[in-house]
């Protein structure tokens, strides 16, 4: 669980923030708050993945393309998850 930036409490699931980006947000079950992450961030993290997928369509990498484009896609989930910091979200 991802702890909410509002109360501090680890409320926020996995599976939320892993969907989570930008004006999607995620809302606390204990104070009600709703938190996001910034556009920087969760760009920041999806470049790696970005250029390993476009790579895949401007290169011929042949039998690599599938484990190329996986890997791209996994990085893509994984990086704004492990990285994109919980920012409370304000209207
Ligand atoms: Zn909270």
């Amino acid at each position: 669980m991802f702890k909410c930036p509002h109360c501090e409490k680890p409320e926020i699931k996995p599976l939320r923030k892993a969907i989570l980006s930008p004006g999607l947000l995620a809302k606390c079950g204990i104070c009600s708050g709703e938190s996001t992450i910034t556009y920087k961030a969760w760009l920041t993290a999806m470049i790696p993945g970005s250029i390993l997928m476009l790579a895949t369509l401007v290169m011929d990498t042949g039998e690599w393309e599938t484990t190329l484009n996986v890997v791209g896609f996994a990085l893509m989930v994984l990086l704004p998850f492990l990285f994109a910091p919980l920012i409370k979200f304000k209207d």
